[in-house]
């Protein structure tokens, strides 16, 4: 018995629906009647999205449950740590969505240092006519990038900076093995030698507020922050500061602390750039991603192990 957490996605449920027995969460219209009937049946939890918040007192409404099959790569929304001291296996999406996110990535970098959506919104407004688009103070060509987290999609952007002619540098816990750009331990010291952050760090506790005030006054007023990973990695209220009294000079943003609600003062700079999240949102790439959702159900259902177990839960459980 596996429960659905999330609305009913093509690929979701034509994958489980004849395989497991499917239940709906979202359509319950009691929610706690419904768990009562059903939590002692479930063996397994699929998240058809990352923003349910799934942490241990709902996971413990599930006596025999044994797998968390969540969808997207971050699972800071999955207590996972608590799965694990549970006997509990989570997985995630990763890899299928590397190429696709990289590229939002450059996206978003290239149209916050030419304003590229600026530039588009003034042909729309018919402004052409009357004079050329300024020339933007900004451009790629000459910059550093600063990688905060130099995983699989960090490096998959990496590669793309290195095309665009952009010298790259890192800051992660620790040095990746065979990366050979410059490694800097401290966050703060390569925010002062680059005049570019891109931020492609997990969420979650170790990673809050990673991005703060001083992080940005080090950056400096040419500085641009690009966020790709989670809202919760840059302190908000500092960046809207920092971008106020221009102590750097603008970021791009995929991803919002209160997401999908940003706050008003970002809305109404004219010269940051923000996105709703749509890092992977190709048709492409999430139904990639949400067969992986479903693999690793069918994985648990058929008794064979996880094919994408995230580290907090390892599969074999280490005793
Ligand atoms: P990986 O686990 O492969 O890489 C994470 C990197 O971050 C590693 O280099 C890791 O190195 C580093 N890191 C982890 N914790 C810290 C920390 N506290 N301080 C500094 N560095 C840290 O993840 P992926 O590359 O697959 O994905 C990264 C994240 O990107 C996801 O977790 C998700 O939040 C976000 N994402 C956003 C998307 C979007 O649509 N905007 C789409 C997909 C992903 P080390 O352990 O040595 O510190």
């Amino acid at each position: 018995d596996v429960l659905l957490i999330g609305s009913r996605k093509p690929v979701l449920v034509g994958g489980l629906e004849s395989k497991v027995n499917l239940h709906h969460y979202l359509e319950a219209k009691d929610k706690s009647a419904f768990i009562k009937e059903v939590g002692p049946k479930i063996g397994a939890i699929a998240l058809a999205y990352t923003h349910d918040k799934v942490d241990g007192p709902f996971l413990s409404q599930f006596p025999n449950l044994k797998q968390v099959s969540s969808f997207g790569v971050g699972y800071d929304h999955v207590d996972a740590k608590w799965a694990g001291e549970h006997g509990i296996v989570v997985t995630n999406t990763p890899d299928v969505l590397n190429e696709e996110v990289a590229d939002t990535a450059l996206g978003l970098l290239l149209c916050t240092l030419r304003e590229f959506p600026q530039a588009d919104r003034y042909v729309r407004a018919g402004q052409w006519p009357k004079a050329p688009y300024p020339l933007t103070k900004a451009t790629l060509q000459g910059r550093t990038v600063g990688v905060v987290g130099m995983g699989r999609i960090g490096k998959a952007i990496a590669k793309r900076l290195e095309a665009f002619n952009a010298k790259v540098v890192y800051h992660s816990r620790n040095p990746q093995a065979g990366v050979e750009y410059k490694y800097y331990p401290k966050l703060v010291d390569m925010a002062r030698d680059v005049d570019t952050l891109m931020i492609i760090v997990p969420g979650g506790a170790s990673t809050k507020n990673l991005i703060n005030a001083e992080v940005l006054k080090a950056l400096g007023p040419q500085g641009v922050v690009i966020n790709m990973a989670r809202g919760s990695v840059i302190d908000e209220p500092a960046l809207i500061e920092a971008l106020k009294n221009r102590t750097i000079y603008s970021a791009g943003l995929d991803v919002f602390v209160n997401e999908p609600e940003v706050p008003q003062e970002l809305i109404d700079m004219e010269h940051v750039v923000l996105f709703p999240h749509v890092g992977s949102a190709s048709e492409a790439t999430r139904t990639a991603m949400d067969q992986l959702v479903v693999d690793n159900i069918l994985a648990w259902a058929a008794g064979k192990p996880p094919l994408t177990p995230v580290p907090e839960t390892p599969y074999p459980p280490k005793c």
